[in-house]
């Protein structure tokens, strides 16, 4: 799904709205100050750890007959 991530100006504060549609992104606001004026962080995936158990989608021919 479409999750954006905002950080409102006015409070600081960071959120994630589900953005459906592009026009939605304009009335995106704020769930602690009701503020507009929001920004759209860069978007990424929300599973974001680091020393994850194996998981890179980067092609890497790592695999094969061992011994
Ligand atoms: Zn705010």
């Amino acid at each position: 799904m479409p999750i954006y991530e905002y950080a409102c100006k006015a409070c600081d504060r960071t959120f994630e709205e589900l953005v459906m549609r592009r026009s939605d992104e304009d009335d995106v606001r704020c769930p602690k100050c009701k503020g507009k004026r929001v920004e759209k962080l860069v978007s990424r995936p929300a599973a974001s750890r680091s020393g994850g158990d194996g998981g890179s989608a980067a092609s890497s021919a790592n695999c094969g007959p061992v011994g």
